[in-house]
């Protein structure tokens, strides 16, 4: 079977829900085999079904708590001893949350740090070795629009999403010589579990509000394009940027966001 990712092994963190499993569903479409990580074993294990369903073999699934060094590692690991390599990953867990700089407590402030920023390192970490070894690999990490712009109500999640540019960036710049190339994907709304999480207790670009329907309409007003993004839409980009390509597009950070930061 062909396809943009043909041969290349891939790890999607966050692979059992939302955005994470639409990438991990389109790379093994598109011919890798992929690792779908995800601390919900569950979700996991039903995104990686649902590729096996359609081409045995083609996917595995692992409990991973992204905070913690030793899954991280083993994470890395078993998709090497598993998948026989590693050329891709995508950075994507993390966790959404309405607080803002007043209101914040330490213990939220670091354990959203822990999820969305220390995460993406301790990935990185891991990965590099292997792609490095085997003379290259992408790198693909979810900010988000909130790491570009300032959304009122997430204020630990902006300052997350904004630190894994900066990492994005130095990555990039360092292991370039070493052909990885590492990029980040900075999504405006889509709406998800972890949408309805933030915008439940008044976060977002349209302040949030506990009937989804109404906000889900109020925020779609707030993109130049008049809609919110689809899953499709993020995975493509992912794709894109995991693919060969993009092969000379390297420390970049996408907005993703029916032209949001351009207005
Ligand atoms: P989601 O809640 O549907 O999926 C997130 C997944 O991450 C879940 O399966 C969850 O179990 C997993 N996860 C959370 N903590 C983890 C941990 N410690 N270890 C391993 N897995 C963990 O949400 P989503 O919207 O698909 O979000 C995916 C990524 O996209 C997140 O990084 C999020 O910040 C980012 N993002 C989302 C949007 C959006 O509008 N949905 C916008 C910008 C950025």
């Amino acid at each position: 079977m062909a396809g943009r990712l043909y041969g290349k092994v891939a790890i999607v963190t966050g692979a059992g829900s939302g955005i994470g499993r639409a990438a991990a569903q389109l790379f093994a479409a598109e011919g890798a085999r992929v690792m779908c990580a995800d601390i919900n074993d569950k979700g996991a294990a039903e995104t990686a079904a649902s590729i096996n369903d359609k081409a045995p073999k083609r996917a595995l699934s692992l409990k991973v708590d992204v905070t913690v060094p030793e899954q991280v590692e083993r994470m890395v690991a078993e998709t090497v001893s598993g998948l026989g390599k590693l050329d891709v990953l995508y950075a994507n867990a993390g966790i959404g949350e309405a607080g803002n700089a007043i209101d914040l407590s330490i213990e939220q402030w670091n354990r959203m740090i822990a999820i969305n920023l220390t995460s993406v390192w301790l990935s990185t970490k891991y990965a590099l070795p292997h792609m490095v070894a085997a003379g290259g690999g992408s790198i693909v990490n979810q900010s988000s629009l909130a790491g570009l712009v300032g959304i009122g109500g997430i204020a630990h999640y902006s300052a997350a999403k904004a630190g894994v540019i900066g990492l994005t960036r130095q990555v990039a710049v360092e292991y370039g010589p070493k052909k990885v190339r590492c990029n980040a994907i900075c999504p405006g709304t889509i709406f998800t579990p972890l949408v309805e999480t933030v915008w439940s207790k008044g976060g977002g670009v349209a302040g949030g509000g506990a009937d989804m329907e109404e906000t889900k309409k109020r925020s779609a007003l707030r993109y130049p394009m008049g809609r919110l993004g689809e899953l499709s839409d993020c995975a493509n980009l992912a794709l894109f940027l995991a693919s060969d390509e993009s092969s000379w597009i390297t420390g970049y950070a996408v907005p993703l966001d029916g032209g949001m930061s351009a207005a």
